[in-house]
Formats: C-alpha cells, sequence, structure tokens
C-alpha cells in the first residue's frame, strides 16, 4: 500500500513523527508542491534556502533508497492527481500553525484523506492552556507551564534506514537552480552540525573566552557562555539555526533535547543557567507560534488594539534611510546593511533597529516587520510579528511603552569596540571605539557618512506623547 509524505516546513529526516506514521502505514512517496498562493510570501533569498534545502533533502532521500517528487499547481489539484497516479490511501503531513497552512489544511482535509501529525512543537497550542482552558498571553507562565509538561526525556527518532523505492512511472519536476548560500548552507547535516557545535562542542573562540577560568572544559562550550556573550554584535555567540528552525530542517523538539543534555551536562550553576537561557529562547518561539494561533488578528494589528490607533509620522524618505542603513547612527545602519546584504541580523541588533525605527523615526511597526520578512532568512511570521510587537510595546508580552532604547547606550554596550560597526559601515573605518558610536558628537570627519536624521531626546518625548495619547483614550 502506498502513501503521500506532504512534505512542507519539515525538510528532515532525523525526530520526523510524521514520516515515521506514514513509513509504519505503507510505503511512502515523498512529495514537495510547490504553491503558487505561496509566491508572494516568500522572498527571493528565501525561496532559493528552500530550493536548496530539498535539492539536498532530495540528495539524502537518494542515499536511503527514496526520492522526491516535486510538482507545481495547487496542493489540493496536485495532490488528488497524485494519489490517482500512485493509488496512495493516505496523505501524511506535519501539522503547521500559521492561519495560512491551517486554513489550507483544513480544506483540504475536507476532499482527501490527510492525516496531520504533529512534530513543529514540543506541546500543541491547544495542549499548553491555562487551568481555565484559556490560552497564555504572558511569557513567564507560559513557559513555567511548558517546561511542567515535559516529559523527562523527548525520545529523538533517528532517521529512516531505509526507505522505500518511490516507482519509475511516477514523475518529478526538476526542483528548480538555487544559488548556493555560503552562510548558511541548506541541509541538514549542516543544521545537526550547527546544533552540536552549540551544544557539545569545545571551540577555540570559548576556549580562549574562558582560559582563564576554573571551569573545565565543559565550560567552553557556547551554550555555557550563552547567557554571557548572547548579547554582544560583534560575537558569534549564538547558534545561528534558525533558518533551520523555520524549515524544519531542524526540529524544535531536537534543539531542546539538545538543551536539556546540556542542561544536565552542565559542571556548574553558571554554565546551567547559560544553558537554561537558551532552552527559553527556544521556548520563545514556542510561545509566538502559540500566540498566531490562538490570536490570527496579530497577523494584520497589535495584540492590544488600542495600539492601532497610534498617529505615526511615517515619513519615506526617513523610512528609506533606515532600510539603505543610512540614518546616520552607526549601530543602526551596520545592521540594516547587514539585513540588505546577508539575510542575517544577530537578536540584539534586530532589537535595536525595530526600536530605532517604531520609537525613534515614529514608523508603523508593520512597516518594519514586512522589510525584514523580505529581506531575513530566517523571516518567520510568528517570531517576527512577535518579535516587532515587543519592540513596539503593543503585543502580549510587550516591553513598556516608556522604555525606549538609547541607540547609542545600545550600540556602546553591545559593540563596545566598534567591531561590528567597521565591519558593515566602512566609512567609519577611520574611527576609533570612542568617536564610532556618535560621531557627530565628536565633530569628526564624517566622509560622506550622513548626519543623524533624527535627536534621539527629540523623538523619544515624541513617541511618549504618541503613546499616552492613545493609552488615556483607551
Ligand atoms: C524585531 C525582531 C524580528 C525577529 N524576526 C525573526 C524572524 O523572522 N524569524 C526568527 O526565527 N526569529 C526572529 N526574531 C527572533 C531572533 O532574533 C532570532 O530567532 C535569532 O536572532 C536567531 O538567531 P539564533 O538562531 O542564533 O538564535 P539563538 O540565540 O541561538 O536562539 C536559538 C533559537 O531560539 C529562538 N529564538 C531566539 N530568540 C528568539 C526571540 N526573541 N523570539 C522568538 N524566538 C527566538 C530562535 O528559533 C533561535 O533560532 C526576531 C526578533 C526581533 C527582535
Amino acid at each position: 500500500m502506498k502513501v503521500i509524505w506532504w512534505i512542507r516546513r519539515d525538510l528532515r529526516l532525523r525526530d520526523h513523527a510524521t514520516l515515521h506514521a506514514a513509513l509504519r502505514h505503507g510505503d511512502v512517496v515523498p512529495v514537495f508542491v510547490r504553491d503558487p498562493n505561496l509566491g508572494g510570501a516568500i522572498s527571493a533569498r528565501r525561496q532559493s534556502f528552500l530550493w536548496e534545502a530539498l535539492t539536498n533533502l532530495n540528495a539524502d532521500l537518494r542515499t536511503k533508497g527514496s526520492r522526491l517528487i516535486f510538482r507545481s499547481g495547487t496542493p489540493e489539484a496536485v495532490l488528488t492527481q497524485l494519489l490517482r497516479e500512485t493509488g496512495a490511501t493516505a496523505i501524511f503531513a506535519e501539522e503547521d500553525y500559521t492561519p495560512y497552512a491551517r486554513r489550507r489544511d483544513e480544506q483540504i482535509a475536507k476532499a482527501l484523506p490527510l492525516k496531520l501529525v504533529q512534530g513543529q512543537l514540543v506541546h500543541h497550542p491547544m495542549a499548553a492552556l491555562k487551568a481555565d482552558g484559556t490560552p497564555y498571553t504572558v511569557f513567564t507562565p507560559f513557559s513555567k507551564n511548558w517546561r511542567a509538561l515535559l516529559p523527562p526525556t523527548l525520545d529523538i527518532l533517528p532517521a529512516p534506514e531505509r526507505m522505500p523505492a518511490v516507482p519509475a512511472k511516477i514523475k518529478s519536476e526538476d526542483i528548480p537552480a538555487s544559488e548556493p548560500n555560503p552562510l548558511f548552507p541548506a541541509s541538514e547535516a549542516e543544521a545537526q552540525k550547527r546544533l552540536r557545535r552549540f551544544t557539545t562542542e569545545t571551540t577555540e573562540n570559548a576556549e580562549n573566552l574562558k582560559e582563564n577560568s576554573v571551569n573545565s572544559m565543559r565550560s567552553a562550550v557556547k551554550i555555557y557562555q550563552y547567557a554571557d556573550n548572547r548579547d554582544r554584535v560583534d560575537l558569534d555567540g549564538t547558534a545561528s539555526i534558525s533558518p533551520y528552525l523555520h524549515f524544519g530542517i531542524l526540529g524544535l523538539r531536537d534543539a531542546v533535547h539538545n538543551a536539556r543534555q546540556a542542561i544536565s551536562h552542565a559542571r556548574d550553576a553558571e554554565s546551567r543557567k547559560s544553558a537554561e537561557t537558551w532552552l527559553n529562547e527556544l521556548i520563545w518561539r514556542a510561545f509566538y507560534i502559540h500566540i498566531l494561533f490562538h490570536f490570527p488578528h496579530v497577523r494584520d494589528g497589535s495584540f492590544r488594539p488600542e495600539y492601532d490607533r497610534i498617529e505615526w509620522v511615517n515619513d519615506p524618505d526617513e523610512f528609506s534611510a533606515w532600510k539603505a542603513g543610512r540614518t546616520g547612527y552607526p549601530i543602526v545602519d551596520a545592521a540594516m546593511r547587514q539585513l540588505r546584504e546577508t539575510g542575517w541580523v544577530h537578536n540584539r541588533a534586530r532589537m535595536i533597529v525595530a526600536s530605532f525605527l517604531v520609537k525613534d523615526l515614529l514608523i508603523d511597526w508593520r512597516w518594519g516587520e514586512r522589510w525584514f520578512m523580505e529581506n531575513l532568512l530566517d523571516g518567520d511570521l510568528a517570531a517576527n510579528n512577535g518579535g516587532w510587537q515587543w519592540t513596539a510595546g503593543v503585543g502580549t508580552d510587550a516591553a513598556p511603552y516608556f522604555r525606549i532604547f538609547n541607540p547609542i547606550l545600545q550600540s556602546k554596550k553591545f559593540d563596545p569596540n566598534g567591531d561590528y560597526i567597521w565591519r558593515w559601515v566602512p566609512e567609519l573605518a577611520h574611527l576609533d571605539a570612542k568617536d564610532i558610536h556618535a560621531p557627530w558628537e565628536r565633530k569628526v570627519n564624517l566622509r560622506g557618512y550622513p548626519q543623524p536624521i533624527v535627536d534621539h531626546k527629540f523623538a523619544r518625548q515624541r513617541t511618549l506623547d504618541a503613546y499616552k495619547k492613545v493609552k488615556s483614550s483607551a
């Protein structure tokens, strides 16, 4: 008996409950459908990453004796056709929680034998609710409950040893050509390498950082340095796995499993706390998926609707300067240029530029959210929307609106030597660490670099007034 494994955002073989369920049921035919409805939602950079990941998944499937069937069209039409061609009796797919995916799957399940299996999250959004059955809207209690629901160990399923051959008569289109991404090679082997490197391997960098420490070698593993280094935009102190999580090239359960292993192997309280901090970030990812699932209105507006009445300035020239990395604030410009050139930005730098757009330029956070989605390699509706709403102070667990980042202090604190700015803003390469964070104050030659487009003190007050106005009229 044949069954279809419909691959969507689960491009992996390891820890794949859906694939294992399908294999138990019959001879699996792996299928990817190029859905024309998704074309507009995915940037060229992410699209290329996806094609590369599918090409590599196909190579992995071939080593197991199988292969990928790639077809274009609406999922319902393609799957109906494939059921006919293969004689398959069921379609197995990993459950996805975005509003689009839920609508699509509901429709398809009415017409075709679709079996959704959990695997994208550790706990289903309907399983992690408050005692009264309503969803959490605040992170800390959500995370406590999320942890309490964990079984003692997450049994990680290995990749299948072999898979059944797909009959030659089932034809596949060619997977579109992709530009290999040198910063983020799109394969499961790479995702696993990054996870292992971050959670278990001693790195030279980490060894140097801890060389005078009394701690053991274990403390030189990056996860044990995370609490100290994660906010430094000039260091490579995070796992760099978000594009892999987004496409399910790496499973969240696997990452959580590795975090817990690291917690239990920690030799000192500081290391343990650091690994706990990383686990907490993975829970943030789950939290934003949970928020989007239960409160789909956040896709289009603020979680707290009163903030949709803020009177934004929305100056198009200032928005262009922000996008181009020409605001005159070096830390903001460094991050915006890095985003455009590579599709990648450190979390702290995302917070700094997001805060600058919303709180210093008083531009609608949704403009920034859209620009990020168009440019980020890890662009993810739930995480990106959550990050923007948090920074704008309009979301669930919002940072209070009166807490406004000072871009100069952020720069001094999280890029203390100016290394990150030097790398991305070459016009300022002639400046030393004391001049680089706010060069206009130091009266140095700017060599074509712009003056600040806004005065932070003025902008701060303007934002406080705009937010207060909607709060007092709520
Ligand atoms: C304005 C803004 C927009 C963002 N947009 C996205 C996005 O589109 N896609 C995306 O994956 N992340 C987004 N983030 C969250 C975060 O910046 C990235 O997940 C992180 O930088 C990825 O790097 P890493 O894999 O090295 O993370 P690590 O620090 O190693 O953390 C491990 C994993 O935890 C999760 N995580 C970490 N921080 C957060 C967070 N604040 N919110 C949710 N999950 C988190 C991610 O899946 C990450 O891969 C955004 C944050 C902000 C402030």
